[in-house]
């Protein structure tokens, strides 16, 4: 059988709250609370949710950016939840990052040769043929043209500049990427161009993909396993079809029932789930079910009990006490049209939240 990639186990991370001229802890901030989950060989696991649920902690802590207050992050066999930097050093060729905003994580002072090239310089690796010659290829993986070598990133689009975000990460040829948002920060109409090179690129290289995302329709299209977290928590993991097709916690139901469908006709027959009331601080979450002040189906064993996160098919767990059991979802689950389509498609719908319950209320971060 296979191994996983990489494994979390019950991990947090906790983020104290200081106040007063001592700086006493007086809170923390639950950002994530105790996941575990597995990352296959060569698959796609999307981690999806409200902003502030915690996905993007999550990602921070797969890669290690950030170090787990309590719990384990496994890759490749070996425990790396709180290596130093210098252990981890090595390690971060094959451990890489997107992250969200094209704009901001690429210096505006060095040329795209420098910026794809640094990876080497810093791992002291010397390429066969040049660091140039390396770049250039690099340039043209990502469907850029070499000349662009000695450019700023200044004279790209958004879409070119995430390209060349994605060109210095695949330089060491990584094993697992973690993307953040990958795309909310570009064009809708260049969206599709950078999915659709992200899946290429797993295809040609073997990669293992976390998503990070808030667009469910992007995350349909592209994953193998979906996550779905709620206050730093996974209420409901599976294969995309389940998740999808037979969605059993609550959440995940009033999520999906706001993505957007490019049938007007259909959009217009279905039946939303609006939650009512904000999603509570992680300062102090809701015991028990942290969903249940927003739960339109809590009852008292809700306020008391924490729902374990039980295998109610195969691989697909779900954290409720009363999962919905054979009711098709809300929204279209038959939402399998292209990338390119779906995500054009967007603003033509409905004009709601893209991964949340209540118009205007989601966004990108988590
Ligand atoms: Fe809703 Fe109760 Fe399930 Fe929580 S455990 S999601 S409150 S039904």
């Amino acid at each position: 059988m296979t191994a996983p990639l990489l494994t979390a186990s019950g991990l947090q991370k906790y983020f104290p709250v200081r106040r007063g001229l001592l700086q006493r802890q007086v809170g923390a901030v639950q950002a994530v609370d105790g996941l575990d989950f597995e990352v296959m060989p060569g698959e796609t696991l999307s981690i999806v949710g409200e902003s502030g649920c915690g996905k993007t902690t999550t990602g921070r802590l797969l890669t290690r950016l950030l170090e787990p207050t309590a719990g384990k992050v496994v890759f490749d066999g070996r425990d790396i939840s709180h290596l130093g930097p210098g252990a981890m050093r090595p390690l971060r060729r094959d451990i890489q990052m997107i992250f969200q905003d094209p704009y901001s994580s690429l210096n505006p002072r060095h040329t795209v040769g420098t910026i794809i090239g640094a990876p080497f310089k810093i791992q002291g690796v010397e390429p066969k043929g040049g660091v140039r010659n390396a770049v250039q290829e690099l340039l043209a993986l990502v469907g850029l043209s070499p000349e662009h070598y000695n450019r700023y990133p200044h004279e790209f689009s958004g879409g070119q500049r995430q390209r060349i975000g994605i060109a210095r990460t695949l330089a060491l040829r990584p094993k697992l990427i973690v993307a953040d948002e990958p795309v909310s920060a570009l064009d809708v109409s260049i969206q599709a161009q950078v999915v659709n090179l992200l899946e290429d690129l797993q295809d040609e290289l073997g990669l293992t993909y976390v998503l990070i995302a808030h667009d469910l329709s992007v995350v349909r299209h592209v994953s193998d396993r979906v996550a779905v977290m709620y206050l730093g928590k996974i209420v409901e993991i599976g294969d995309r079809a389940d998740v999808y097709e037979r969605p059993m916690h609550p959440y995940t139901v009033a999520l999906l029932s706001a993505v957007p469908i490019p049938d007007a006709r259909r959009g217009r027959n279905r039946d939303r789930i609006l939650l009512t009331g904000d999603v509570p601080s992680p300062l102090d979450p809701p015991p028990a079910c942290r969903f249940h002040t927003r739960c339109w189906k809590a009852q008292d064993i809700c306020r008391t009990t924490e729902p374990p996160l039980d295998e109610l098919g195969p691989g697909h767990r779900v954290a409720c006490h009363f999962p919905e059991r054979g009711t098709p979802p809300p929204t279209g689950a038959a939402f399998d049209e292209p990338a390119a389509d779906a995500v054009a498609s967007r603003d033509a719908a409905a004009g709601g939240p893209t991964a949340g319950g209540r118009p205007g209320e989601s966004s990108a971060a988590g």
